[in-house]
């Protein structure tokens, strides 16, 4: 999990946000009319997509995924149309996530204070392929950060799977050669980029490996 900046919201989305959110509140919070049927947030697919560079925002592998609401549709009704509310998600951390929301809420891969951001709150280990909670976290944080691993899976056996299989690639892809190479110039940096899958766990082993690296 790793911090993404959305940018400005796309056009076209502020006339059907007034159009259509009266009725997701009117249905959860003040419990009139029937259930909205509508998904238009399903019309910016593309936009959030380029936005999360189409990596699941939490698991960071490379995904179709769907447009999720960070904030679930029924615990925040008026945030069903707002941009700052859309993420992308693989089926599987969307499944997982569902209407959850903790007191305290998740890690918000979209935060704007750095504090806030992922990368202060989660570090990796690199031998096991764990996403764990930094330490020196205090015991709010840690609680918000350990409720994000454990209620969206994120250290389940195939996301393990998934992180050592793809270390073990990019060190394979790296022949020992040492940090100063040019002939890993190219490869660290793309696999350093935000935008390449599992870039946070890839960026702490470059980190171990004496690898230097824009994040780019
Ligand atoms: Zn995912």
């Amino acid at each position: 999990m790793h911090a993404v900046d959305r940018g400005p919201e796309p056009p076209g989305l502020k006339p059907i946000r007034k159009r259509l959110t009266p009725r997701w509140v009117a249905y959860y919070r003040d419990g009139k009319g029937r259930k909205p049927t509508d998904s238009k947030w399903r019309d910016f697919h593309e936009n959030v997509s380029k936005v999360f560079c189409s990596l699941c925002a939490y698991c960071e592998d490379n995904c179709k995924g769907d447009v999720e609401h960070f904030r679930p549709k029924s615990k925040f009704p008026e945030k069903v149309y707002e941009w700052t509310n859309w993420v992308l998600a693989c089926p599987t951390c969307n499944t997982k996530k569902g209407r959850r929301w903790p007191t305290g809420g998740y890690v918000d891969p979209c935060a704007q204070a750095l504090s806030a951001q992922p990368e202060s709150h989660f570090d990796f280990d690199t031998k096991t392929g764990e996403i764990i909670v930094q330490t020196g976290q205090t015991i709010a944080r840690r609680r918000k950060a350990d409720k994000t691993i454990t209620d969206l899976g994120l250290n389940t056996y195939h996301h393990l799977k998934a992180r050592i299989g793809w270390l073990h690639l990019v060190s394979k892809a790296l022949q020992g050669r040492t940090a100063d190479d040019p002939a890993n110039k190219e490869i660290v940096r793309l696999v350093a980029s935000r935008e390449s899958r599992l870039s946070s766990i890839t960026r702490t082993y470059l980190d171990e490996q004496g690898y230097t690296y824009d994040e780019g």
